[in-house]
């Protein structure tokens, strides 16, 4: 088959690892018979110095005109000003709602050799593995009022945390039907004993499930769940929340797995499903990462299995996924690591490197 995929390198270390995705691809397509093409466009800081917008036009309508999009990172220290008036970062906030993508999904496994490589105990980490559904387009980020303002008291400012019933329902779905390949297990994550949008939250979540009578729904406040996280993180499965609680909990989650090089993340305009494609941004959980870039050390893995979940959701090809997947795994059981996540005195492959070794194993 043939597919076309938008690549957004971004800033910082973006280009360095979506390049590692890029090897990596090519060597699943030359296996399975497919033909990846890969066309470039700006995102981020890149962007801004070319035509003044963090997404231009021309990049938003090449993302919608293709299958899937790859994306590395974006944002640069030189955008950190407050008064900056554009910033990289703008840019995806508006992919994502250019793209109409509303579900994050945050895997977060623990792989066995790097048990030690985390800051907690290897006891607590050693079998997490748990996906995170994250609302990706509503609530306090988007909603309005949001704004300064000046009165009698002074300056004042306003968020507004606001969902609707149908947004809801579509990004617990996601939830549920990704518990259902699971260990039917989901966790939905609120603030229901103050928010009002959380109680709608909850209750919508107790008529979706009766649409799946086969998966258990647990709710867990907000506060206790970042607390379980770093307390007994191997107990959750498949968890759902809404955008800012999700944006949170899913860096604290990030940790268990060693380092941010690891995590993969998509963001989808569908409910995924194993037959279907939908279109999808595929991307690592971190950021450009201005303190290494141009060193060559950073940690290709999480866009290389940003790319295998690319293969699952958006071109229906599962097998090319798992290949992926057991590249990595068959890498890192190799004791081959970047320098995130090697131990003191461990030796340690450059980007370029593990990105070989992951596409050498398919
Ligand atoms: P970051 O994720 O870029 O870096 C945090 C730490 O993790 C740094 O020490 C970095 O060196 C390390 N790290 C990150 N990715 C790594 C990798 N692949 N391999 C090895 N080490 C890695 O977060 P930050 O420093 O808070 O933010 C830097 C910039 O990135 C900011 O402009 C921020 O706004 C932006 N950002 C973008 C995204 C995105 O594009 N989705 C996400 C988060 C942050």
């Amino acid at each position: 088959m043939e597919f076309k995929i938008t690549v957004l390198g971004g800033d910082g270390i973006g280009p360095d690892v979506v390049a590692e995705s890029i090897k990596v691809l090519d060597a699943v397509g030359k296996k399975y018979g497919h033909k990846f093409n890969f066309e470039k466009a700006l995102l981020g800081g890149v962007a801004i110095e070319a035509t003044g917008q963090a997404l231009p036009e021309q990049t938003l309508r090449q993302c919608l005109a293709s299958d899937a999009v790859l994306l590395g990172a974006v944002g640069d220290p030189k955008y950190d000003s407050p008064n900056a008036p554009v910033k990289p970062e703008s840019g995806l906030l508006a992919i994502r709602q250019g793209l109409g993508l509303f579900a994050n999904i945050r895997p977060v496994k623990m792989f066995s050799k790097l048990v030690n490589s985390t800051a907690l105990k290897p006891e607590i980490v050693k079998d997490v593995d748990m996906v995170f559904v994250r609302e990706l387009t509503g609530s306090v980020y988007f909603a309005t009022p949001k704004k300064r303002f000046n009165d009698e008291r002074g300056r004042g400012a306003v968020d507004t945390m606001q969902y609707h019933e149908d947004e809801i329902e579509r990004i617990l779905r996601v939830g549920f039907e990704l518990a259902r390949k699971r260990s039917k297990k989901l966790t939905s994550i609120d603030k229901a004993n103050v928010l009002k949008s959380s109680q709608l939250w909850r209750e919508i979540a107790e008529e979706v499930k009766k649409d799946y009578p086969d998966v258990t729904l647990n709710h867990v406040l907000v506060d206790a769940a970042s607390m379980y996280l770093i307390s007994r993180p191997s107990t959750f499965d498949v968890l759902v929340t809404e955008n800012m609680f999700g944006d949170i909990l899913t860096d604290e989650a990030s940790m268990l797995a060693g380092s941010m090089g690891m995590l993969p993340s998509a963001s989808l305009a569908g409910i995924p499903s194993d037959n279907t494609r939908c279109l999808g941004l595929y991307e690592p959980c971190h950021g450009s990462a201005p303190d290494i870039t141009g060193l060559g050390i950073a940690n290709p893995i999480a866009t290389i299995l940003s790319a295998a979940m690319m293969l699952r959701y958006s071109l229906a090809l599962p097998k090319e996924a798992d290949a992926i997947e057991k590249a990595v795994n068959a890498a890192i059981a190799d004791g081959l690591v970047t320098k995130d996540i090697a131990q003191v005195g461990q030796k340690y492959l450059a980007t370029g490197q593990m990105g070989s070794a992951v596409a050498d194993k398919i």
